[in-house]
């Protein structure tokens, strides 16, 4: 058992070093928890561009240039490092692998390495502490406090990245990421701004650093926007929501809900009329013979889940209701003690073998007084069920409200005793409670066919 011990002691030292990230911020180290690299790529440098922009002008052939960029860019972060590398919803060949690791890197959010693995933890640990951008620390962090201020990194859940290590793109892209961000990020869309049509600054500011801008604020908000704003219609128990603004700025990511549940599935839109344009991308190459066995998950698991969704939120609304008394939770009577308090003017109907107390409904019933009135202190099951008159099913769940007990032996009439013990099973939903269906109440009682007793 030396072994472990040797371990312990080896840890030792760096145990007792405590990581900034761990400390209280206050006026005398706020400066320590910054992490002044990020500040420099993701505030500095478009803080830059956009005052070069007041004396740069904006010719049209950079602007669409520009506008074509971003989508590449973009395009590398969505299709590339989110869904090829960090989920593996479909597999690319060598050339599709190098296109998208270069143009991910012009949009500058780090190497593919460090970007899935982070990526990686958000799934498995969402809005828990080993969540990088957990959207519980607030909106502002989730977007892009998480980069900005320092991280311990011992404290970001651990994931598996053999896969992305046996990547050779990946490894040299990782290798070589400055080269990559300042090749792909800066020269080549100003390269392509100045050899195409003598644009070089332009290229630069526009098609370079406020692209670079745009690209990164857009994918910041798969973190921050996408956690926040919209519907859940698979699954609530963490963040994560559906929302067409949040798919619309960043390239069909915005289906959140869908893509935590189904994360290695190729599509975050599943409707053709979704806006997914990472999806898009990614059929298309397939057609081209880039990209093959794009993941897909079955309707039919698909569907399942949202209906449970949806089973989760009829239940939350039904338990806000009244529903009346649980019949195990009423007290039970004896038939004569029944037919006692109603002769001594307490205004009880029992109705298959439920006693009601209708005393303050009489003036109400829809039928008249009289009706009601006759039904007082009898058995009342064949009267209320079709032998007076056929109540709705509005009728039986306002009758359940007025619960008041329950006859020893149930009905009194034999036969429709019977019946009654033939009725339905309860359901119960989530939290336990009955599920009354509509025709479903205790007191609706199919009619007994005598015949069929006879035979
Ligand atoms: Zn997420
Ligand atoms: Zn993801």
């Amino acid at each position: 058992m030396s072994a472990p011990t040797a371990d312990i002691r080896a840890r030792a030292p760096e145990a007792k070093k405590v990581h900034i990230a761990d400390t209280a911020i206050n006026r005398h180290n706020w400066y320590k928890h910054v992490n002044w690299l990020n500040v420099f790529l993701i505030i500095g440098i478009p803080l830059y561009g956009c005052i070069q922009a007041f004396w740069v002008p904006l010719q049209l052939k950079t602007a669409i240039w520009a506008v074509i960029y971003y989508f590449f860019t973009g395009l590398g972060i969505t299709a590339g490092y989110h869904r090829l590398w960090a989920h593996c919803s479909y597999s690319a060949t060598l050339p599709l692998r190098i296109w998208l690791a270069a143009v991910g890197g012009g949009a500058v959010e780090g190497s593919i390495r460090w970007w899935a693995r982070d990526h990686r933890a958000h799934h498995r640990y969402t809005d828990t502490d080993k969540d990088p951008y957990s959207v519980r620390k607030g909106l502002l962090y989730s977007h892009l406090g998480w980069m900005v201020m320092k991280q311990n990194p011992k404290r970001i859940g651990r994931t598996d990245i053999s896969d992305l290590n046996e990547d050779p793109v990946v490894v040299w892209q990782h290798r070589n990421y400055l080269k990559v961000v300042f090749t792909m990020g800066l020269a080549v869309p100003m390269l392509v701004a100045g050899l195409g049509w003598g644009d070089w600054l332009g290229g630069f500011v526009y098609a370079g650093i406020l692209r670079i801008f745009f690209v990164q604020q857009a994918t910041f908000c798969v973190n921050s926007l996408a956690l926040w704003l919209g519907d859940q219609p698979f699954d609530d128990r963490n963040s994560p929501r559906d929302h067409v603004i949040t798919a619309l700025v960043t390239l069909g990511e915005g289906y959140h809900n869908f893509h935590h549940e189904f994360p290695s599935d190729y599509r975050n839109a599943i409707e053709w009329h979704q806006y997914d344009p990472t999806k898009w991308s990614i059929w298309a190459w397939k057609q081209l013979g880039l990209a093959y066995d794009l993941k897909k998950f079955r309707a039919n698991e698909i569907e399942k889940g949202r209906v449970q969704q949806l089973q989760k939120k009829l239940d939350r609304k039904r338990a806000t209701l009244d529903w009346g008394t649980p019949l195990d939770q009423l007290p039970v009577m004896e038939w004569d003690d029944y037919v006692e308090q109603a002769k001594n003017g307490r205004g009880l109907v029992a109705i298959a073998g439920v006693v009601h107390d209708v005393t303050d409904f009489i003036k109400d019933h829809p039928g008249g007084k009289a009706m009601i009135s006759s039904g007082i202190g009898k058995d009342a099951t064949a009267m209320f069920n079709g032998g007076v008159y056929y109540h709705s099913n509005a009728a039986h769940n306002l009758l359940s409200t007025m619960r008041v007990g329950v006859i020893r032996g149930g009905c009194e009439v034999e036969i429709w005793k019977r019946a009654q013990k033939e009725n339905v099973e309860y359901v119960r939903d989530g939290s336990g409670q009955r599920v009354i269906r509509a025709g479903e109440q205790p007191t609706k009682i199919p009619e007994p066919i005598p015949t069929a007793d006879a035979a």
